[in-house]
């Protein structure tokens, strides 16, 4: 059963409409993502070293007063393993597909000293980006096909290394918050399930179905592949702990990522349908991105209309 939604919104577009929806109605999760890019971890940096600008803390503070839970979703790599380390340690990062190791993307999943300082890594970002519903949700990179293919990784699937990757994340984020938990990403390369690498105590699923249509609820046959990945995924990480990271409100990927932010045409019917589908899968979670929403929004659009997914009257 579904017992807590979120919004996932960029920090500064933590705004007082934002406040007035989560308070009045059941969503009861504020997710913070920052904007993407290349660059995308030098903002949770700053975020982690300075906090959120003024008012936006003010905000999240009162939420927080009133039970709102505070997650970060954050594509953290190069704060996990830093690229500046190639240098001197070319093995923790990946063998491309040219044969020649490469600090790009993501790391080697195999290296378990590029593990341990994961591990140290996402255990420090913990502590400095708490999450009040102790979930954690520290990203591979925002790519697709950027495994590692050295001899011990080529054993590997991508979903494999991802999970390789996410346990380390998850004995760091444990060591930081005893209750602390870790979210497998199942996102464009490692939307299937895992088929060599157990999770470890901890780590839950978090699906992401960025292959879908967004135009056809998850039940129809357009969207069978999401779907079987989805009920795959299920009975392999389990469900009731487990969370789907939804684009039903994605108004930055609607605007092709590019200001100004274009009008939301959210599905109120689509919508219904697929909270139906992640209810009946067991899914105790949900949240969807909803940025490109905030002030720069409403100047041209005024509030933004959620097509159902919040509900007012709890
Ligand atoms: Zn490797």
């Amino acid at each position: 059963m579904i017992l807590h939604k979120g919004v996932v919104v960029h920090p500064d577009e933590i705004t007082q409409t934002w406040k007035k929806v989560i308070l009045g109605s059941d969503i009861d999760i504020l997710g913070i993502h920052p904007v993407g890019g290349g660059d995308s971890h030098e903002r949770v940096r700053e975020l982690a070293e300075h906090g959120f600008e003024a008012s936006a803390a003010e905000t999240v503070r009162e939420l927080m007063s009133h039970g709102v839970g505070l997650e970060y979703e954050l594509h953290v790599m190069s704060l996990l393993l830093p690229r500046e380390l190639f240098g001197a340690h070319p093995e923790y990062f990946r063998l491309d597909e040219n044969g020649g190791r490469n600090a790009d993307y993501n790391c080697c999943a195999s290296n378990k000293d590029a593990l341990e300082i994961i591990s140290q890594n996402a255990c420090e970002l913990a502590k400095k980006l708490p999450s009040s519903t102790h979930r954690y949700c520290f990203w591979l990179d925002d790519v697709r096909d950027k495994c590692c293919r050295c001899p011990e990784c080529s054993r590997l699937s991508a979903s494999d290394q991802a999970l390789a990757v996410y346990n380390a994340v998850q004995r760091g984020v444990r060591r930081a918050d005893i209750q602390g938990r870790q979210s497998y990403l199942a996102y464009c390369g490692a939307s299937e399930p895992p088929s060599s690498v157990e999770p470890e105590d901890g780590v839950y699923l978090e699906y992401a179905p960025f292959d879908r249509d967004f135009r056809k609820p998850m039940s129809c046959s357009e969207n069978a592949p999401s779907a079987r990945n989805a009920r795959e995924l299920a009975a392999f990480f389990g469900a009731k702990d487990g969370k789907v990271l939804e684009y039903w409100l994605d108004n930055s990927m609607f605007s092709g990522w590019q200001k100004p932010p274009k009008k939301l045409n959210a599905d109120p019917e689509l919508i219904r349908r697929d909270l139906e589908f992640y209810d009946a899968l067991g899914f105790g979670a949900v949240t969807t991105f909803a940025c490109y929403l905030g002030a720069d929004y409403e100047e041209l659009w005024g509030e933004p209309d959620l097509g159902g997914y919040a509900v007012f009257d709890k």
